[in-house]
């Protein structure tokens, strides 16, 4: 058994035949934690109570030939926004150090429901803010296939234990591009759902209208399975949508002749590194030699995306992290004297620097005066943006394009410059805006052999094309 090539099905396989236990699965698993995550840094807090009761119940089922649930003895990782019950889950704050989560989220629980077994919580940016991971209040993550570059953010830990063999796959969310850029900085597949299709319930917040939660995995395959299983309304999220869920995992394979791709030429502007430029547009020759109908097209508000993120995103986190105020979940200042002081040090304490820059950004941008001119503005534009797409899928199935400028970077190469941090974020945050799902996957290695990847951006609710497009590519690569 290779631990860093191993896919769901690979590993249900193992268990089912009860080749391997789901425990020895599991201890295998930590015993590669234990040995080389210490230069890496993905995980914060290792759950072996909860995995190893968990694949004891999975190998009970298999010893007695009992029919076992999709993700049967399937080692995950967990993102720590997610809340896992019993189980510390800071959101990468100091301010959450030592919060331990009341609940389950729904997809935490869906996958367990699933025969999941979960290690433990991964590393990311402090509340999901962050391009490279190294705003995780804790220690940054490195990206295991390159150790001096970041693996990307704010899903960092979420990519690079996949990539580094210490979970078969793992759970992100994406507001801006946190699943899809770590992704493609180290090698693995990431899958942004829909709005709407997978449960928020217990996603600790940073911008509730652009939060999303996916897998990220090994293969596309990989990614639609989970994306089954985690899939559907739940009443505890009122913006999760009643949309069928489709069996995902039927679109790999099925033949891709006919679709028409846009290609949009914003993608592909200034900025963009030549290597991947030359890299994406082979994979797209690869789809054209498929069959596809490759058109070029133009979302031509493109170009206010950044902005716009950055001004909705901000207003959302102002107002979701009000909550965080000494009072509940966090750690008090013991420094406080008065209430006024507890609410002003509690956060001055807990919140990183990052944190602090966004909260101030979005009261700026909703305060009198300057809502009109920036939060009622950044909405009507993010309505321009969801137009575009409209138009566009009028006449596409689907549009692919890069995922970022650049491949990963070396660690404190953007730290002191958040506007080139933001601007990174610039081929991803358009899908969160409009809502629609899309995925990156590796198209290929740079001349450093840092992974490049690729993205591909479909309807809303329509995954399965998403999925079909990148399966096939990911067979051509
Ligand atoms: N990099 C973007 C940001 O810093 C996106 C983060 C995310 O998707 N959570 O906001």
């Amino acid at each position: 058994m290779d631990i860093n090539t191993l896919t769901i099905d690979g590993a249900r396989a193992l268990v089912e035949s009860r080749e391997v236990s789901a425990r020895a699965l599991a201890e295998a698993h930590y015993a590669e934690i234990e040995s080389r995550d210490e230069t890496i840094g993905s995980y914060l807090t290792l759950t072996k109570e909860r995995a190893l009761a968990q694949a004891e119940r999975i190998d009970c089922l298999a010893e007695k030939g009992d029919p076992l649930p999709p993700l049967a003895g399937v080692p995950v990782g967990i993102k720590d926004v997610l809340m896992t019950r019993g189980e510390r889950t800071t959101a990468g704050s100091r301010f959450l150090e030592k919060f331990v989560a009341p609940y389950d989220a729904t997809s935490v629980e869906k996958l367990e429901a699933a025969g999941a077994v979960c290690l433990g919580k991964l590393n990311c940016d402090e509340f999901a803010m962050g391009s490279s991971n190294e705003n995780s209040a804790f220690y940054p993550v490195r990206n295991p296939r390159d150790t001096t570059r970041v693996p990307g953010g704010s899903s960092g830990g979420s990519a690079a234990a996949v990539a580094a063999g210490f979970a078969v796959a793992t759970l992100g969310s994406d507001t801006g591009g946190s699943i899809r850029q770590p992704a493609a900085f180290c090698g693995v597949v990431g899958l942004l759902p829909t709005y709407g299709r997978v449960s928020r319930y217990g996603l600790i917040a940073f911008a509730s209208s652009l939060d999303h939660v996916g897998p990220v995995t090994r293969t596309v395959k990989d990614a639609a399975t989970l994306l089954e299983v985690i899939a559907g309304r739940d009443p505890m999220d009122s913006t999760s949508a009643d949309v069928p869920v489709e069996k995902y995992s039927a679109a790999c394979g099925r033949d891709v002749k006919g679709l028409r791709i846009g290609i949009p030429k914003e993608y592909f502007g200034e900025g963009l590194d030549p290597e991947i430029r030359q890299a994406v547009e082979q994979c797209i020759d690869g789809l054209r030699n498929a069959g596809c109908e490759i058109v070029s097209v133009s979302l031509p508000h493109t170009e206010y995306a950044i902005p716009v993120y950055y001004i909705v995103a901000t207003a959302e986190a102002s107002a979701n992290l009000a909550r965080f105020d000494g009072v509940r979940y966090t750690t008090r200042s013991p420094k406080a004297k008065t209430l006024a002081d507890m609410y002003r040090l509690s956060r001055d304490e807990g919140f990183g620097a990052e944190v602090k820059r966004r909260i101030l950004l979005g009261t700026y941008a909703l305060s009198a005066g300057y809502y009109d001119a920036y939060y009622r503005k950044a909405q009507q534009v993010r309505t321009l943006l969801t137009r575009d797409f409209q138009n566009v899928f009028t006449t596409v199935d689907a549009v692919v394009t890069p995922v970022s400028p650049t491949v990963a970077f070396k660690l404190g190469e953007k730290a002191n410059d958040p506007v080139s941090m933001y601007l990174s974020d610039i081929y991803t945050v358009t899908a969160n805006l409009a809502g629609v799902p899309g995925i990156s996957l590796p198209c290929g290695n740079n001349h450093e052999g840092l992974p490049i990847g690729i993205q591909i951006l479909g309807k809303h609710f329509d995954e399965s094309t998403v999925i079909q497009l990148a399966h096939a590519m990911e067979q051509q690569l």
